[in-house]
């Protein structure tokens, strides 16, 4: 597996507080990795270290394999755009000037690929317009386009759709599978906001008081939350021997329910319940959402 960032046991101290502790995670190449944490858990502390904003006060990381102490990380960082708190934009310039000046201080030869970059995120019709009259979601794209400037293949977002209405949220999320997908720029993006993050990212971190509880592909994370469908007959034993018959997985939970795994032949299977005198009682859907995983995982306590 090719990795675009590692850290080792990263540790980040303010005074005796520990915002990182022991932190260990894996970005692969391509992936889009949703770093998912409550608010406080150190998530913002992590990117500004990758971003070279602050350094670990113990452990390591590599981006692109060069190891932070290396010289070269400050080469291989071009690589890597990010957007990290609020996006660093003139509200008195336009979208283009906006670029423009990001070009300059990058010291790119010329302007071209701006309007691409615009049009990109979608701001390619705000023409005079100042950034200080744009929404929430423009800044956020605008912030995101001056990120991708300087061609990165990296792009790390921290909490991009904090804040943004249910149309901005939308955009964004098309945005960054835009990125991923046909640029093939891998993505962090951090978010406590769990269920929008099922929507985009392969890859999970969950973070808790600056440590990694766990990391998991999105892949395996939709086998742990696998839907079932949980059904109340009065015999469950009969109902028992048709799931084994038919091959599906189920769990008895009482005396009357059962989980089924798995997509149930439901005609098959009242009919067959119904000639050995079990009558179906109730059936529903149970889906063991991200954000319980998450709870389980962590315990329980506010996200905001
Ligand atoms: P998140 O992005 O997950 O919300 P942060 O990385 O912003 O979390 O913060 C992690 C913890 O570190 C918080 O408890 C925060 O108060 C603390 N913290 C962050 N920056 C500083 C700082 N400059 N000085 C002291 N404590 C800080």
């Amino acid at each position: 597996m090719e990795y675009v960032l590692t850290t080792n046991n990263v540790r980040k101290d303010y005074k005796k507080f520990k915002a990182l502790n022991n932190l260990t995670m894996h970005v692969p190449k391509g992936a889009i990795y949703g770093l998912v944490g409550k608010n406080g858990a150190g998530k913002t502390t992590l990117i500004r270290l990758l971003c070279g904003l602050q350094k670990p006060t113990a452990g390591s990381y590599t981006l692109y394999r060069i190891k932070n102490t290396e010289k070269e990380i400050l080469k291989v960082r071009r690589r890597l755009g990010a957007v990290v708190e609020t996006p660093s934009i003139y509200l008195d310039m336009t979208a283009e000037d906006n670029l423009k000046e990001q070009y300059r201080i990058l010291g790119l030869p010329s302007f071209d690929g701006i309007q691409e970059l615009l049009k990109l995120v979608g701001l390619e019709g705000t023409g005079k317009k100042k950034a200080r009259n744009f929404s929430l979601g423009m800044r956020q794209r605008l912030g995101i386009a001056i990120a991708l400037a300087g061609s990165p293949d990296f792009l790390v977002l921290d909490e991009p759709i904090n804040g943004l209405d249910p149309q901005g949220i939308i955009e964004i999320r098309e945005l960054i599978l835009k990125l991923n997908r046909e640029r093939q720029i891998t993505v962090l993006i951090s978010s406590h906001i769990l269920d929008e993050l099922s929507r985009l990212a392969t890859h999970y971190g969950f973070i808790d008081k600056g440590s990694m509880v766990k990391e998991i592909t999105a892949k395996e994370l939709e086998a742990v939350c696998r839907k079932c469908t949980q059904l109340t007959v009065t015999d469950t034993a009969v109902l028992a021997r048709e799931l084994d018959r038919i091959g599906l997985e189920y769990d008895v939970i009482s005396e009357s329910q059962v989980n089924v795994y798995g997509e149930i032949p439901v005609s098959e299977l009242t009919l067959a319940l119904a000639r050995d005198n079990c009558n179906v009682v109730s059936m529903h859907e149970h889906n063991e959402s991200l954000e319980s995983y998450y709870i389980n995982l962590v315990g329980g306590g506010s996200y905001e």
